[in-house]
């Protein structure tokens, strides 16, 4: 008698110590934040101190790698865990996601979560399985943007907001964890910023940060794509003649600007501008000019991403939530910061390729730990819901990285990654590609154009000159090609381009 009560009291109390142990789960999500321009990453040109706090009291992920490196297509992976291919959002496309398949948000509610997104959704489609949203339309400005939400019954509605879209999502996503959410739940919170998304109009608080400093220069800013395909040279992305005037801040600003706003902006862009335009800059110091400019201007908006993130990390703190809340920084996928010359993203290449990734979880994951295993957003879902205790659907395709944050790499996990980018024609013409990579070697094959480029990264880590064909490699290139072919079995990529909505252009006839 005496044991059967504890017993049978714990088998009452068990799924009440189930929700007790669930954390909670901060997704804290940018858009277009190179890993090199995070210090803890080893940026050489900002400083920011509350992803390095992220880092230094959680996990950094090395090899984080996005499967096809552009903004929609990541966040359909991350909900879905699944390929561009299979969850149909292959480019950032006209169509809407098709929010009625299976995502991880909606998993997480079967097994207690409340849910919500609030910031930079883009997605076209109107969000599915969160108790709460509040989104910004479409791409959203970077000040005083218009918002998609619900009203009390439930109405989808669009709200007017003011100020700086950084702090605003921020505001919204402490108002959420402070009033709004069902305390007696375990939470996932998406925080997703818009920053420092093209064409980084920067907030009052830095529009002059680094006036006066040159910004050290990238390797490759003068690269002039010899020693690779075609595809490389002939994209529209870069710095020395892709940038229009609103990149470049060199006409009105922003057009949505309160006076009070506009008077802070041209304050700050007035004289500089009035400078630049005395000087009459040519050749390379115009392009030295534009790159300070475009750069200066991206460091801000991400310097307002770490102050916000500040702010997130002391509410944590102040309300013991730091304790039981998993908070992991990402980005949707790289950028380049003028490295190859460009800005933009969609290459395989490493800058675009690798996605920051922090994961901070108090008591599992190691504080000041660094993971060099090849993860994905591909795992992103597999990770939220084995975190949880949901099962893990098997049409997901990646795997969960719980064991890795409790530092036990599984002996069986992957060895390669299979990358795979469709918008062309498209947004600064980079050709479509598909491609695998162990991490020191990089395979690509630009297939509408018939075109291959090897890497040996050890060797030379800015992949300017492709070692494809070269008999040094052939064993490293074969043992590459017939890991493509298995991936692409694996991960049921069609034969035939599953893009159908955009005519694949013809490669051009070989030459006789
Ligand atoms: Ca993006």
């Amino acid at each position: 008698m005496n044991r059967v009560i504890p017993f049978v009291l714990g088998l009452l109390l068990l799924p009440f110590l189930h929700a007790a142990q669930q954390p909670n789960i901060l997704f804290i999500f940018t858009d277009d934040h190179a890993a090199h321009a995070i210090s803890a990453y080893g940026s050489k040109i900002n400083t920011t101190p509350h992803m390095d706090r992220l880092a230094k009291e959680g996990m950094l992920f090395e090899k984080c790698y996005v499967s096809n490196a552009i903004c929609g297509p990541s966040r359909a992976v991350i909900l879905t865990g699944k390929y561009s291919h299979l969850n149909g959002f292959l480019k950032n496309q006209r169509q809407p996601f098709d929010g009625s398949q299976q995502t991880f948000p909606k998993l997480l509610r079967k097994v207690g979560y409340t849910t919500a997104v609030i910031g930079k959704w883009h997605l076209k489609s109107t969000p599915t399985g969160f108790d709460y949203f509040d989104v910004l339309i479409g791409q959203g400005p970077y000040y005083n943007p218009p918002m998609k939400t619900t009203d009390e019954e439930g109405k989808v509605i669009t709200e007017k907001n003011t100020g700086y879209t950084t702090d605003i999502i921020t505001d919204k996503a402490l108002a959420w964890l402070k009033n709004d959410r069902k305390k007696d739940k375990p939470f996932m919170l998406m925080y997703q910023h818009k920053a420092p998304h093209r064409n980084w109009q920067p907030g009052p608080k830095h529009l002059t940060m680094f006036d006066g400093e040159d910004i050290p220069e990238p390797e490759t800013l003068w690269d002039d794509y010899k020693g690779r395909t075609s595809a490389a040279g002939k994209q529209t992305m870069t710095i020395a003649r892709h940038l229009n005037d609103n990149d470049l801040k060199l006409n009105q600003g922003p057009r949505n600007l309160t006076p009070e706003q506009r008077k802070v902006w041209e304050a700050a862009y007035g004289p500089k501008n009035e400078a630049f335009r005395k000087a009459n800059l040519q050749g390379e110091a115009l392009v030295k000019w534009k790159y300070q400019r475009y750069i200066k201007d991206y460091l801000r908006c991400v310097q307002s991403v770490d102050d916000n993130l500040g702010r997130v990390l002391d509410y944590l703190d102040e309300t013991g939530l730091a304790k039981n809340t998993i908070v992991i920084y990402s980005s949707d996928q790289g950028w380049y910061l003028g490295d190859h010359g460009w800005y933009d993203k969609r290459w395989m290449y490493e800058e675009s390729l690798v996605m920051p990734l922090l994961v901070r979880w108090p008591g599992v994951v190691k504080p000041g730990s660094r993971n060099s295993d090849i993860v994905s957003n591909l795992d992103f879902a597999e990770t939220f819901l084995d975190i949880a205790g949901a099962k893990i659907p098997k049409d997901m395709q990646g795997t969960s990285i719980l064991p890795l944050l409790k530092g036990q790499t599984p002996k069986d996990w992957r060895t390669h990654f299979y990358y795979h980018y469709y918008e062309f024609p498209g947004a600064h013409s980079v050709a479509r590609h598909y491609g695998v990579t162990n991490g020191r070697h990089k395979l690509i094959y630009f297939y509408q154009n018939n075109e291959w480029e090897l890497f040996d990264l050890g060797k030379d880590p800015n992949e300017l000159s492709s070692v494809y064909g070269n008999s040094d490699y052939s064993k490293v290139q074969t043992d590459l090609l017939a890991e493509l072919k298995r991936l692409r079995v694996q991960y049921k990529v069609p034969e035939k381009d599953p893009d159908s909505a955009t005519k694949t252009p013809k490669p051009p006839k070989k030459k006789k």
